[in-house]
């Protein structure tokens, strides 16, 4: 690296600031700029547009940019050009608020791989005026949903695009709206960027994110554009969808973005096959008007339009596929749109519903499931398209998600050079199972991680106490009663950590499902153990918010029946920052979902990247994480998957078979841990994860396995790098 001028002290900060007829960007040279801009407008369309409904990719979890300059300590410029960006970067005030979950993350991390690895790629999302939800917690009423109102003007590195032929102006995109009488309005959209630039600095992935809340809108539209996954009505849902897939098409020729390639994070952007099915159609007919082809020139058209797109189906739960009733749709979309959803989008569980999942699943030249087991699914739940759906297990951003006290100790080990660049070099950690400086150096780190979490939840539970007397809620924690100077959380108490989003399949209060049998193992052995929980419920979910008052419901009794050796403390509004202190500070990972209906699972990757052993349910991810055991344990329910019942009702939901199973196995866990002669194992497994799992569960071997679906034109050299990447793993073994 020592070729790059931005490992340079020297560095001219002036250097970092790129410009182009759509605005003036800071993070990257002018000559990469416009290299990034050049793969994504050239002719040949050697690009891939990513779409998703959401993308999290929080800054003060992972910042290239400012790590740089506090490395090289110019945080602050005289220079007036340069400070409208220092200052920003460093003082906020604000930032994209915090999204809804596992989806939006996952699309953020492999954005983030897609840059380090120099892939060309172009996202395109919505911009939320109001977020998702800020979630606070009292412990008589449970959740509570406060609306998040931020500024996109006050975020640093998000630009405004602005109109080349006026450049005073924003950029305007227009997207035509019909309603149920086939009568046009139009709407319109800026456009915000985002660039998630890479660690070296030397190539970004841009994200476009359209906004329409603008105040000429119609107000159903400027509803819609409010907050991510409003489901207050049906149509509110099904706007918010047609405003990200007909959306794509115009941005991308207002900015003259040419990819051949267009990837479905979901179906929630499908409505944009429907736009390049239109198109098709327009040409074949050679006229606007496209209502007369015929159904075999829509299912022609529909194949040509198929070979552009690569979706990607994330969850088995039916919550997750969109349907919407036809009369809905009709109310959005022009007639001659109708005869093609009749077509591809029929439901076969309702004739008066469109089905977007089965349109997607039809319009596609590859389609992939998130793990092995999720592929088993989709097999099962979509017979027809069987053959062609492969399984592309789902990884996270190393660089994101290994704790900083961790990168230190893999920094300080010959063995992991270059770990940053590669995680496959990860495979040789197996090498430093029987080095004692290097098992002493990742104890510490450890211990510094859970250090850090524990002072986060002594300081909020302390502060919550402090607050009881100012404000009306009540707060979260039972242990808010009685913590004070003397009587704190104690960070080397074994800890389980549990957090995700609070979904009924999810089944966060498992584990309490008989807390007098767990309390028992606890004090017949007197095993202190904590447990970390957080995570939100759909504002409109509630059989997941009472899961999370249920959670709230137990601290008191478990505290009281362990004699004070278990306590369970909630951490409210869930976000990537929180995740980040959880998986590195937590001694266990916990997931307990119905098998099988966590697709795939991200947060037990985070905590195996740090080599935090899983204690979870064989489903997602972990059925190919497991390795025999090498790597933490497994409890609960293994039947076949083609047999499995995919309901989420209440009574099918084996909460007494898998809740005894993992009292079965708890013993086996703690006495690993706190018995001197075994705990020496528990730390094995810890470095098993970084063996075994690093190299797998990573975005830089996922984004290798979806090159292969993109069919993207490389450099020799590149093209090497991702086979390599590629080759640490086959997913759909
Ligand atoms: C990783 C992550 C998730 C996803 O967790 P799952 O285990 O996949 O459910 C959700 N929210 C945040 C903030 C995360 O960081």
């Amino acid at each position: 690296m020592p070729q790059n001028p931005l490992y340079d002290s020297d560095l001219d900060l002036h250097s970092l600031i790129a410009k182009n007829s759509f605005g003036t960007f800071f993070g990257v040279p002018q000559t990469v700029f416009d290299q990034v801009w050049q793969n994504l407008t050239a002719k040949d369309g050697n690009s891939v547009v990513y779409i998703s409904m959401e993308i999290g990719a929080d800054p003060d979890v992972f910042h290239p940019i400012k790590d740089r300059l506090i490395d090289i300590e110019r945080t602050d410029s005289m220079d007036s050009a340069l400070k409208q960006f220092t200052k920003k970067l460093f003082y906020g005030p604000e930032k994209i608020p915090c999204y809804g979950g596992g989806l939006g993350v996952l699309a953020g991390d492999s954005l983030k791989s897609f840059a380090d690895c120099r892939i060309p790629v172009v996202a395109v999302s919505l911009l939320y005026r109001y977020g998702y939800f800020c979630q606070i917690v009292d412990s008589k009423i449970g959740q509570i949903c406060q609306t998040v109102d931020w500024h996109p003007e006050q975020v640093p590195g998000l630009y405004l695009l602005r109109n080349p032929q006026n450049p005073e102006e924003p950029l305007h995109i227009q997207i035509p709206f019909f309603n149920e009488y086939d009568q046009e309005t139009i709407a319109s959209a800026q456009v915000w960027m985002k660039m998630e630039v890479n660690h070296s600095l030397d190539f970004f992935v841009p994200e476009l994110l359209l906004d329409f809340s603008l105040l000429d809108n119609p107000a159903p539209i400027r509803d819609a554009a409010g907050k991510l996954y409003n489901s207050d009505s049906s149509f509110i849902k099904a706007t918010q969808r047609r405003m990200l897939g007909t959306g794509i098409l115009p941005v991308l020729q207002a900015l003259g973005i040419t990819s051949n390639t267009l990837h479905l994070n979901e179906q929630h952007g499908v409505v944009v096959a429907l736009q390049l099915i239109a198109e098709e159609l327009q040409a074949t007919l050679k006229h606007a008007d496209f209502s007369q082809a015929s159904d075999e020139q829509i299912m022609t058209a529909a194949d040509k339009v198929s070979r552009r797109l690569v979706y990607t189906i994330h969850t088995p739960v039916k919550a997750g596929h969109d349907r919407f009733d036809k009369s809905v749709y009709a109310g959005m979309s022009h007639k001659s749109c109708r005869h093609i959803l009749e077509l591809l989008a029929h439901d076969v569980d309702s004739p008066h519903s469109y089905n977007f999942t089965t349109f997607a699943m039809r319009v596609n030249r590859a389609a992939n499931s998130v793990s092995r087991l999720h592929r088993d699914v989709t097999h099962k739940q979509f017979p027809e398209a069987a053959g062609k759906i492969t399984a592309i297990t789902n990884g996270v951003h190393h660089l994101t998600w290994i704790s900083d006290a961790r990168a230190e100790v893999f920094d300080a080990f010959s063995e992991l050079d270059n770990w940053r660049e590669d995680p496959g070099v990860f495979q040789k950690a197996a090498l430093l199972k029987n080095n004692s400086r290097f098992r002493t150096y990742l104890s510490r780190a450890w211990a510094k991680d859970s250090s850090t979490l524990y002072d986060y939840i002594n300081s909020m539970l302390l502060q919550h106490r402090n607050q009881m007397t100012s404000t009306w809620i009540d707060p979260p924690n039972y242990y808010s009663n009685l913590i004070d100077s003397d009587n704190q959380l104690d960070p080397a108490i074994f800890t389980i950590g549990f957090a995700r989003r609070f979904s009924t399949y999810k089944r966060a209060d498992l584990v309490f499902d008989n807390i007098d049998t767990l309390c028992a193992i606890l004090v017949e052995n007197n095993w202190p153990v904590n447990f970390i929980f957080s995570g939100k419920a759909h504002p409109a979910d509630e059989p997941g918010k009472s899961v999370i008052k249920l959670i709230l419901d137990y601290q008191e009794e478990l505290h009281t029946k362990s004699k004070g050796l278990a306590n369970l403390i909630f951490i409210p509004n869930y976000d990537m920052q929180i995740a980040k202190m959880m998986v590195a500070g937590v001694h266990i990972w916990l997931n307990n979902p119905k098998r099988p209906l966590e697709a795939s699972g991200t947060s037990g990757m985070k905590a195996a990247l740090n080599g935090v052993p899983n204690f979870s349910i064989m489903d997602g991810w972990w059925a190919e994480g497991y390795h025999d055991g090498a790597t933490g344990w497994k409890f609960g329910h293994e039947g076949p998957v083609d047999q499995a019942d995919l309901s989420e009702s209440p009574e099918t939901l084996f909460y007494t078979e898998d809740s005894a199973s993992f009292y079965q196995k708890l013993p086996a866990v703690l006495d690993e841990f706190y018995e001197d002669d075994s705990r020496s194992r528990f730390l094995d497994k810890a470095i098993m994860n970084l063996s075994l799992n690093i190299p797998i569960f990573n975005t830089h071997r996922m984004a290798a396995e979806y090159l292969n679906k993109y069919k993207l034109k490389l450099s020799p050299s590149l093209q090497r790098k991702m086979d390599n990447f590629a080759a640490l793993y086959n997913s759909n073994q």
